[in-house]
């Protein structure tokens, strides 16, 4: 492996050419299925026809959606805004990123002799970017002005906000008459999203209650380009990217994770790395301060995934609310202007509000809701559109990650076979039947198969281990 180029590490580790095409032909196999870019909003395909993208035949937007790789895109991005990116490798050809479903929310990063690999998780993006649009739907105005002006000035588009004032109208007057049952739909929704991460690592659907239908294959493009979720979102996974091109820059040695004391100081290393890139670079206090807050929602969701169970290795990682200290500490040593340093104090601390207040208002919390795919399979039968669930299962495993769910469907196997042998009720036998369905129509696919036999078999011995241990 230690001789192979970046780029041939990166397609080994991703490995994911032939397991998509499998699992589209799984889902075209069976019959008159939904259309995967169905609910594509108008904006998004127009974004992709001005791509060269054909946007009237699904198959062909998904074959081109999922060789969009967003990190690499965004990295040439970056490039433009942030001039000590440049240098960061001789050539090109040193640097390799791509997406992979089984990284690590934070990314993972490889040092080989030929140069480096950056793997980014492929559900992330999805994740930040409902979630984005969720916090953001509930920002006042001036956050939403200073994400705007920041997002035109990083990417060179109009600044609509400007153009259109007349939104600004529309949107305090959402505001202002936002009644207490939509805050606590939305708050409810922002929770299952959190918790939908940790169990399939990618968001889950809110238009499956509404629409009655799949997941769009939209490659988690989806959100309306004006709007604060999503320049709230590309600062964050600017983040995320930046971050790695971090330890890139100071050539950490990944197998630090031996040494727990260097692997942490590497971590934070990589932050400053990150966080100084923004504030030193040429550009604007508008588009620092919206980089800024990119990088403050990132940590922050980092927080809430942790608090749920998803934890990078506590010896070796830095938990995410030490990291975050590290952003606030950074920027308050820094000798940029008050101004910055003031707009950022009160934007961030709009979002912590926004997130206690999601909290509070669910009906739920994340850490009571039940598992995302019980929840889906449960919900598809009592909505009477069972169907959709087999469908949503096989686009998970494209965007999500396949190991979890693999693991909470032979799960979920063992515990209904054990149901039935009990006292079954109708809902039941129907769950099991759909399970029945996922492994028949996966059969053929040796990676999903192993998968679901391994998670099967441990749930078994699970249940063994535990008999002896009380018996
Ligand atoms: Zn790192």
């Amino acid at each position: 492996m230690i001789d192979k180029t970046p780029e041939e590490v990166l397609k080994l580790l991703s490995h994911r050419g032939g397991f998509n095409s499998d699992i589209l032909r799984i889902i075209a196999n069976r019959g008159p299925a939904r259309p995967l870019g169905q609910e594509m909003p108008w904006v998004l395909k127009k974004q992709l026809g001005r791509m060269g993208i054909r946007t009237d035949d699904p198959g062909a937007i998904f074959e081109s959606l999922k060789r969009l790789n967003w990190p690499k895109q965004q990295y040439e991005a970056l490039k433009r805004r942030y001039p000590n990116l440049k240098c960061l490798v001789r050539s090109e050809n040193q640097l390799a990123i791509g997406t992979t479903s089984e990284a690590r929310f934070n990314g993972d990063y490889y040092k080989l002799r030929t140069g480096y690999v950056l793997t980014f998780p492929l559900g992330a993006h999805t994740f930040l970017r409902s979630l984005a649009e969720m916090f953001g739907a509930m920002t006042d105005l001036v956050f939403r002005e200073t994400m705007a002006r920041g997002f035109s000035e990083s990417t060179g588009l109009p600044n609509w906000w400007l153009i259109r004032k007349i939104r600004s109208v529309r949107v305090k007057a959402a505001i202002n008459k936002r009644v207490k049952d939509e805050v606590s739909d939305l708050a409810y929704d922002a929770e299952r999203t959190f918790r939908s991460y940790t169990d399939i690592g990618a968001a889950e659907i809110s238009w499956f209650r509404e629409k009655c239908g799949p997941m769009p294959l939209s490659a988690g493009m989806f959100g309306h380009p004006l709007e604060v979720g999503s320049h709230l979102s590309l600062f964050a996974t600017n983040f995320l990217v930046l971050h790695e091109l971090g330890h890139v820059n100071h050539d950490h040695d990944p197998r630090l994770v031996n040494d727990p004391a260097q692997s942490i100081s590497s971590e934070f290393q990589a932050d400053r790395f990150a966080i100084n890139t923004i504030l030193n670079a040429p550009i604007g206090e508008i588009e620092k301060m919206a980089g800024l807050v990119g990088a403050f929602f990132f940590l922050y969701v980092a927080v809430r995934l942790e608090e749920l169970g998803e934890a990078e290795d506590a010896i070796t990682h830095p938990s995410a609310s030490a990291r975050l200290d590290q952003l606030l500490e950074a920027l308050a040593t820094h000798d940029t202007s008050r101004e910055v340093k003031y707009v950022f104090t009160s934007m961030t601390l709009q979002l912590a509000r926004i997130g206690d207040l999601f909290r509070k208002e669910s009906m739920l919390p994340a850490e009571k809701l039940s598992n995302t795919v019980r929840r889906i399979l449960y919900g598809s039968i009592e909505f009477n559109m069972t169907q959709a669930f087999v469908e949503q299962v096989l686009r998970w495993m494209l965007i999500g990650s396949p190991d979890k769910l693999c693991q909470y469907l032979g799960n979920l196997k063992f515990q209904l076979e054990a149901k039935l042998r009990e006292e079954p009720d109708q809902r039941d036998v129907v769950a099991f039947g759909l399970i029945a369905e996922v492994y028949e129509v996966t059969k053929d696919n040796f990676i999903i198969r192993d998968k679901l036999d391994i998670a099967y078999r441990n749930a078994v011995s699970g249940r063994e281990t535990a008999e002896q241990a009380s018996g």
